[in-house]
């Protein structure tokens, strides 16, 4: 089953018009929200950020948060999804297409749940990386369905036989293709700002949090490739990668090439944080 506005039907029924201007303009906003033991993860802040993408290209919102809340509980259990993810996006609907917004048309917000194991591998061996210029818009605040850039760049990891592209402008480091970056020298924890040339990641804020609460000094500034190659150690977060150390980056081999301390310090307060939702 899929939710299509305030309605479930099955997959095979559902139908968009070939005008629609997600199709066509990339013109909406999503959100992936993770399900672990049946349950979402961070519903709340996921559906915040997704108003708040909305809200900044200009988007009418279509449904009510409560019953919005509801429908996607009513999804996983009717797809009884033990372990995935909930995709969620709202275009600006069907319209004689126009680069302005059109008078007549109505928001279209559909969800589907797909199965997706935890990414055990990368948890506990690491990821390879590359560095590729970040040639996208400036505003990567907004997770807007206008993805070529991250596309066009994890292809490119993808052809080099690595998990992620890391990307840079100029000589700053900015997130991942589909993911935030955070590097480890000296003990101190350093990531970007949250400002337009990230998107500010759900998992990056629990990692922020964890961190402080284990007294890990965390710097919120623009870091130089070079002090990434030279970290003790790299990790990447996002819903579905969760918090995977780097071990390479390009040719570069970070730290001792394993995952490090902070890193693995992290990635249990996350792991303890997951196992609560079994006992909901
Ligand atoms: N940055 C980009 C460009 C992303 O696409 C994503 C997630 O898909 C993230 C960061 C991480 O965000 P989150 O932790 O909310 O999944």
């Amino acid at each position: 089953m899929i939710l299509y506005n305030n309605q479930f039907i099955e997959r095979e029924d559902a139908w968009i018009d070939i005008e629609d201007r997600g199709y066509q303009f990339g013109d909406g906003v999503y959100e992936v929200i993770r399900v672990y033991h049946g349950q979402c993860f961070a519903m709340d802040e996921h559906l915040d950020r997704l108003k708040r993408s909305a809200r900044e290209i200009k988007l009418e919102w279509p449904v009510s948060r409560k019953e919005l809340e509801e429908n996607i509980r009513q999804l996983i259990q009717k797809n009884q999804l033990n372990n995935g993810i909930v995709y969620l996006q709202i275009t600006r609907g069907p319209a004689k297409r126009t680069h302005q917004f059109p008078m007549q048309a109505k928001s279209v917000l559909t969800a589907y749940t797909s199965e997706m194991d935890r990414p055990h591998n990368n948890l506990q061996n690491g990821i390879n990386t590359i560095l590729a210029d970040d040639i996208r818009w400036l505003r990567c605040d907004i997770k807007s369905l206008n993805l070529l850039g991250n596309v066009l760049a994890k292809e490119e990891a993808h052809h080099q036989q690595c998990y992620e592209a890391i990307l840079h402008r100029q000589d700053i480091v900015t997130e991942g293709s589909s993911s935030n970056v955070f590097i480890v020298r000296n003990g101190k924890l350093y990531t970007h700002p949250a400002n337009h040339f990230i998107l500010n990641g759900i998992t990056r804020r629990y990692v922020i949090r964890y961190a402080k609460e284990a007294k890990i000094e965390v710097i919120e500034k623009a870091v130089p490739i070079e002090e990434m190659m030279q970290a003790d150690e790299v990790f990447i977060t996002s819903t579905t990668s969760e918090i995977s150390p780097v071990v390479k980056v390009d040719h570069n081999v970070i730290g001792e090439g394993r995952p490090g301390a902070v890193t693995t310090l992290l990635q249990k307060k996350f792991e303890e944080e997951i196992s609560q939702l079994a006992s909901r």
